[in-house]
């Protein structure tokens, strides 16, 4: 099925045969430069709304909205209407900047355990058009208060390369038509290496995040089962080869979980990884965030300090990522896209 924001500019043109042509500029700049409903596009023909409005409909149905005490944190579940899946976008406001995170998956089937994505499993790859959706509808709100977007991460449900092709067809969407660089996306990965390869071969520099969480093969085999495909060394020589080619600095993720991975000895073996990139790879370090599947506890904010500062003498570059959004399960790894769905949830279905 094809929704709203699925075909590209060539494509939707169809769907205005016998229109002027200048429509599609009209309709174009109304869904990617204002992020307007078809049906509050003014400056089309009420017929010609309502036949938008029905031959592509938007693909997400907003289930509920979370939002932080603070404001600044906002989590919407969603249901795709295709499948009726759930799935999470986070937007997060800053003082200077906002970030979109989305899905690119619904559920995940690289089961981290320390992840509520992957202790949850996997339902199907999004499309392009589910993708862009998230940024359109996010966008949307921000604009009643006033706020653009910046950054999108491609951070939220699911692994990104394992959907290259349709995370790759929303870059470029939100690229060329939503007016973000490159150098504003970032797309981040459990560590699958064809994907960062066909990465590699894409045009668009995006920066690179690879969640490592452990830099020995016998520790991140456990945390990261995936690692049992694309070993450590494998994996830092396609960074190195991504960080030739696109000439963008890559980060390695590191979610900081009590006394696994926060010892001296693994800040030693990180550095010696980062620095085998040249410039060194930036580490970005999350205080584990609890999830209901995974018994350990995240370090203590004592050890991260300890741990960072490691890192730094030894020649890195590491920051700790701001927690966001703990207190509605929003934060990195949190994301479980709630309950069940039942009927009921549907006849919350906001009206378009
Ligand atoms: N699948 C992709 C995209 C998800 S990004 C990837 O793994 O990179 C989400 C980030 O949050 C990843 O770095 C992931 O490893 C991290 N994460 C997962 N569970 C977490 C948790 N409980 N606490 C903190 N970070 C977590």
């Amino acid at each position: 099925m094809t929704s709203l924001y699925d075909p590209t500019r060539e494509e939707i043109s169809a769907i205005l045969e016998g229109e002027p042509s200048y429509r599609l500029n009209q309709l174009w700049s109304g869904l990617y430069t204002h992020f307007k409903k078809p049906a509050d596009i003014s400056n089309l023909p009420a017929a010609l709304r309502k036949k938008i409005d029905a031959e592509l409909p938007e693909s997400l149905i907003e289930v509920q909205r979370s939002t932080s005490e603070d404001g600044d944190t906002v989590k919407f579940l969603w249901h795709l209407v295709e499948g009726n899946h759930p799935i999470e976008t986070v937007l997060m406001y800053y003082d200077d900047r906002a970030t979109v995170c989305v899905s690119t998956q619904a559920g995940c089937a690289m089961a981290c355990g320390f992840c509520a994505t992957g202790q949850a499993g996997f339902n199907r790859h999004l499309s392009i058009g589910e993708i862009v959706e998230q940024v359109i509808r996010s966008a949307r709100e921000a604009a009643t208060k006033d706020r653009r977007i910046d950054n999108i991460v491609f951070m939220g449900m699911g692994e990104p390369l394992a959907n290259e092709p349709n995370v790759w067809g929303a870059v470029e969407r939100i690229h060329a038509d939503i007016g973000i660089s490159a150098r504003h996306l970032t797309i981040s990965t459990v560590g699958i290496v064809p994907g960062i390869r066909a990465l590699t071969q894409r045009p668009l520099p995006v920066n690179l995040a690879v969640s490592l969480h452990a830099a020995r093969d016998t520790l991140r085999d456990e945390l990261v089962p995936i690692n049992t495909r694309y070993p450590i060394q494998m994996l830092m020589d396609t960074c190195r080869d991504y960080l030739f080619e696109k000439r963008r600095r890559v980060t390695f993720e590191w979610a900081l979980i009590d006394s696994v991975n926060d010892t001296d000895r693994d800040a030693h073996e990180l550095a010696e990884l980062c620095l085998q990139l040249s410039p060194p790879a930036h580490v970005n370090l999350i205080p584990l965030n609890p999830t209901p599947g995974w018994p350990t506890v995240g370090s203590s904010p004592g050890r991260v300090a300890a741990f960072q500062r490691l890192l730094r003498d030894l020649g890195v570059n590491a920051t700790t990522r701001q927690n966001r959004g703990t207190e509605i399960a929003a934060a990195c790894g949190q994301l479980a896209a709630g309950q069940p769905v039942t009927i009921e949830m549907k006849k919350t279905r906001q009206p378009r």
